[in-house]
């Protein structure tokens, strides 16, 4: 039997118990990235939130049905492919697999499937098909545009009511819509953009059909458990219902929970204001298990402020854990007998894990255990060391918190300690500052970047601004 999990369910705003449609097994949904550009340690707290589901639904024994999508048809990528004399898909294709070099550099359990918008054409089609038919649609031109009024249940999700929605849009915005909040299933393609051929001739979906129509082809018609960033709640999500609801006659997924953004100070980490960082780079510098140690110390539901002293906890929470996990090889054990303050810690993670995902609670849990077990070191039972190491696995597999080559993350741990102590400086201090000088530079603070500069070669770092717009630094 599957262990009792509660969890925050957006639809009614409530924590509860998580009850699967078949039981035992979980039909589970994440919203996935675009794959335009380099994902940024944003997209990474979305990534790693929905894998901390799914490793811990698997940890309490549910066979789960994990579908996380890639877009890779959008308004993004066709601008982008155009700025770099790229075929749309292409340029996709190539992003796609960048951003599966950085999930594995993240840890990620992999999904069931990940599908792509461009091999899901005929299901999308099939299901705007559908809603026409249930008379929820309606098309102008080659397009089609989804009834918003005519499904009495828009805005259960976001909260939202269709007269203040109904007001709050210029009612400019296209002619051609019966209503201001409906929106588009499916567009023709302009010249040079990607297109298939439909019954509304040759064009493409709207961004929210595709989600309904990848959840269906691999989940069916009603899932257990849909996640995704707190900005996809509306309008994304709520039209995914709205759509699904239309197509199928039956209600589309029973709980949703969504994560909550990552921000640096009280700023949204944003292109227009420069301060995004990508996943690469950060974990060339620190490693993967860092970034996602720090991302699953907070809450999902909880915002996370990136600042320089979140990033240096979590670089000697990952060293303590580490260190730890290699140096249990070289306990010996004597004696028999069991110790519960030992044999309980993997029911108090799950005690954390069971209320609503609570990873941060866990490694609380974990640092107890850690530092108790180190003060028994040379009196831990065969019992006892047997339970130390099936914790470490418990931690490994329901939330990937420990790396499964402890080895490799402490040395590249240790060549972050030598680079900076070679230099004299901190190494945490200069990336930082390479952070702000970025800052500064896409805001066209040339003085302040040339301040940061000088500030830097006056410790005998020397900077290096790279083709791909990253900076690596040396010592002079
Ligand atoms: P996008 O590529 O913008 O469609 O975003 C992909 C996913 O990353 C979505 O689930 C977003 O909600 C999530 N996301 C984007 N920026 C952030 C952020 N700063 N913090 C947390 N999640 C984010
Ligand atoms: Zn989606």
């Amino acid at each position: 039997m599957a262990k009792e999990i509660r969890i925050h369910n957006n639809l009614s705003r409530k924590k509860e118990v998580f009850q699967s449609i078949t039981p035992g097994e979980v039909k589970y949904y994440s919203c996935g990235p675009t794959t335009y550009d380099f994902l940024h340690i944003g997209n990474a707290r979305a990534l790693v939130v929905g894998d901390l589901f799914h490793r811990v639904l698997r940890s309490f024994g549910y066979r789960v049905n994990f579908v996380r999508n890639y877009t890779d048809v959008d308004d993004k990528i066709i601008e982008r492919a155009k700025e770099q004399k790229r075929d749309p898909i292409e340029h996709s294709a190539l992003f796609v697999k960048e951003c599966e070099t950085d999930m594995n550099s993240l840890g990620m359990m992999p999904a069931t499937h990940t599908p792509k918008v461009s091999e899901t054409m005929p299901e999308i089609i099939k299901m705007i098909e559908d809603i026409i038919r249930n008379k929820k649609a309606y098309v102008v031109d080659g397009e089609v545009f989804f009834d918003v009024p005519s499904f009495a249940d828009y805005g259960k999700l976001s909260k939202k009511d269709l007269d203040s929605l109904q007001h709050g849009i210029r009612v400019d915005v296209d002619t051609r819509k019966k209503n201001p909040a409906d929106f588009v299933l499916w567009k023709p393609a302009k010249t040079g953009e990607p297109s298939w051929d439909s019954p509304w001739g040759k064009g493409r979906p709207g961004w929210h059909i595709e989600c309904s129509a990848m959840a269906k082809k691999f989940l069916g018609n009603t899932l257990d458990l849909h996640h995704g960033g707190v900005d996809l709640m509306f309008p994304h999500h709520e039209n995914e219902i709205a759509q699904s609801e239309a197509a199928n006659n039956c209600s589309f997924c029973h709980h949703w929970a969504h994560n909550e953004f990552l921000n640096f100070g009280t700023e949204k980490m944003s292109k227009s204001l420069g301060n995004v960082v990508k996943i690469r780079d950060f974990v060339n510098k620190y490693g993967g298990q860092v970034l996602r140690h720090i991302l699953l110390t907070v809450h999902y539901r909880a915002r996370l402020e990136w600042t320089d002293e979140v990033v240096q906890r979590g670089i000697d929470e990952v060293r303590r854990i580490h260190e730890f996990a290699l140096e249990v090889n070289t306990f010996k054990a004597s004696g028999n007998g069991t110790d519960p303050e030992i044999e309980n810690c993997i029911s108090r993670m799950e005690e954390e894990l069971s209320n609503d995902f609570n990873s941060a609670g866990a490694l609380g849990q974990f640092f107890v255990f850690l530092r108790y077990v180190k003060t028994k070191r040379d009196q831990l039972s065969h019992e006892s060391l047997a339970t130390v190491h099936r914790t470490i696995k418990f931690v490994q597999e329901s939330m990937g918190l420990i790396n499964a080559s402890p080895e490799n993350v402490l040395s590249s741990l240790s060549r972050l300690d030598h680079d900076s102590a070679a230099a004299g400086v901190d190494g945490v201090w200069i990336e930082n500052l390479i952070e702000e000088r970025k800052t500064a530079k896409a805001q066209k603070n040339w003085k302040l970047a040339d301040e940061i500069r000088k500030e830097l070669n006056a410790q005998n770092i020397v900077l290096k601004d790279n083709p791909d717009g990253s900076t690596s630094w040396k010592i002079g």
